[in-house]
């Protein structure tokens, strides 16, 4: 029989996370664009979730192709893409803060598919941060400078320029609850680990 499973959080009632859930409004709009494989998460922690139920004004979307929806392409309008490399500049270093921001959740590699497969992502500017190495080992990230999502959102509303709030810290409460759930269950399927 299947583990009943909280509604609003997804996960198995005695880790539900929901009480710890304390709903904000971001400095900017939020869209995450989730490659479907972050949906069968293995490990049951996809971070991009926990963004979605803190964050009031994000919005989360599965799929590898977003060329077609117009919704979106109209929306995207004044966005900037939260991604590394070349071509993105430093968010610390704006004078004006960004009014929507789109992350792409899913591994180094399922990003950078979901990128080449959207040009309409592609064309948007591109926006990067500076973090302290990931507290939350999840996977394997392929450089230290690579986070989970809940980190990059919450750290991009940390170095938003002019900001007044310290509402986003609620994202790490909850990534701090994920990895001690997560220490739980590796600590009683290995006792003596
Ligand atoms: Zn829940």
């Amino acid at each position: 029989m299947a583990r009943p499973t909280c509604p609003s959080c997804h996960r198995a009632l005695p880790v539900c996370l929901c009480h710890l859930v304390k709903s904000f409004t971001a400095a900017a709009e939020i869209l995450i664009l989730r490659h479907p494989r972050e949906q069968r998460s293995r490990l049951g922690v996809n971070t991009a979730q926990l963004v979605a139920l803190a964050v009031k004004n994000c919005r989360l979307l599965d799929g590898l192709d977003f060329e077609r929806d117009l919704k979106l392409r109209s929306w995207l309008t004044g966005a900037c893409l939260v991604y590394p490399g070349r071509l993105a500049v430093d968010l610390a270093s704006q004078t004006e803060a960004p009014r929507r921001l789109v992350f792409l959740d899913g591994s180094w590699r399922g990003a950078a598919h979901i990128l080449r497969r959207n040009d309409l992502l592609a064309r948007l500017p591109r926006l990067t941060f500076q973090a302290p190495a990931s507290r939350y080992l999840f996977r394997r990230q392929p450089r230290p400078e690579c986070t989970s999502t809940a980190e990059a959102v919450y750290w991009c509303l940390e170095k938003m320029p002019g900001r007044s709030s310290q509402e986003h810290a609620n994202l790490l409460e909850l990534l701090d609850y994920l990895v001690a759930c997560q220490a739980r269950a590796s600590a009683a399927t290995n006792p003596e680990g």
